[in-house]
């Protein structure tokens, strides 16, 4: 390569025209643990507080870069301007941080052709609130997918812990599915997973709270400051609710059941996001083992 264009790139002049703000954020804790950037203040903020909304983002790429030790990127909008960020995880002796890199691209973002040059901003934004979306989303039940779970449940666990709050979990299993499937269809499969996703999502009260689709017909209930008996009383009303509920299809009504596994952390801490899987897991086989359609804990 060109001398002069070899001297350029080793003086690291280039990073500055390509980023506005860098920081370094404890994707876990979501705090900013350094920054450089002249105008703003953001030393010991969360590191959410910069887009304005006030809560975690659903769509993390810093959480993302920090599990899979890789770097990512995205576009994310604040209320007035749009910005690129690469998340870049980086080991120190005792733990990993990542390193957000920050671009203002409110005037030199491009999407494809000249002509979308004078795209909308609310367009962009609708755009880019879209995208989040889908990384989180699954695509069946618009519920948060498994990877969402991946991102999210250390995070509440982690809060949990230092603020010694309980928290508990809820797997939930729809029973004898595969005979829906086999009996009715895949179609009448997916649109029983639908509806029990609806059930599920409608028999949750607390703000706190959210649901996923972990996978196939299983769904996971996460709910922080939740102690054994509240997670009890709301797999309950679930496991009521769904037992309840008729499916129609085809011209043809049927009903089905779940089964519940809740496990409440231990106010100790030191589990980690797979011991409360496997906690729940465990009490949701146990459901099954002792008939289907109740709840053990
Ligand atoms: P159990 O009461 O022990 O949970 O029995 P089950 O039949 O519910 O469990 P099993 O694991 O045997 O079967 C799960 C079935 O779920 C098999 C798979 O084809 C079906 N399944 C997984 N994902 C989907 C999906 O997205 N759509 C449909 N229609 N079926 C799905
Ligand atoms: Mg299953
Ligand atoms: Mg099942």
């Amino acid at each position: 390569m060109d001398d002069d264009i070899n001297a350029y790139l080793s003086s690291g002049a280039i990073f500055n025209k390509i980023s506005d703000i860098t920081r370094v954020v404890d994707p876990l804790r979501k705090r900013v643990i350094e920054h450089k950037n002249k105008e703003v203040s953001m030393d010991g903020i969360h590191c959410f507080d910069f887009w304005g909304k006030n809560k975690v983002c659903d769509n993390c790429i810093s959480m993302r870069a920090y599990n899979d030790n890789t770097t990512y990127v995205k576009i994310e909008y604040s209320e007035d301007k749009t910005y690129m960020i690469t998340a870049v995880p980086h080991d120190l002796s005792d733990r990993r941080v990542v390193i957000e890199i920050i671009k203002d691209i409110t005037s030199s973002m491009f999407f494809g052709s000249a002509e979308n040059a004078g795209i909308e901003q609310a367009g962009v934004h609708a755009l880019i609130d879209n995208l989040n979306r889908l990384a989180f989303s699954d695509p069946l039940t618009g519920m948060y997918n498994r990877r969402y779970i991946i991102e999210k449940l250390p995070v509440d666990l982690l809060n949990a812990v230092l603020l010694s709050k309980e928290m508990s979990i809820i797997m939930v299993d729809i029973d004898f599915f595969k005979a829906v499937n086999d009996n009715y269809g895949h179609l009448a499969g997916d649109q029983v997973l639908k509806k029990v996703a609806e059930t599920l999502s409608d028999s949750m009260k607390r703000g706190s709270d959210w649901i996923a689709r972990y996978g196939g017909e299983e769904f996971l209930v996460c709910m922080p400051g939740a102690g054994l008996e509240t997670a009890k009383a709301t797999a309950e009303y679930m496991r009521k609710s769904l037992e309840k509920s008729v499916i129609q299809f085809d011209g043809k009504e049927f009903s089905i059941t779940a089964s519940f596994g809740v496990y409440c952390i231990k106010s100790t801490g030191g589990e980690k996001v797979e011991d409360l899987l496997k906690h729940a897991d465990e009490k949701l086989y146990l459901a099954k083992r002792n008939g289907r359609n109740r709840i053990e804990y």
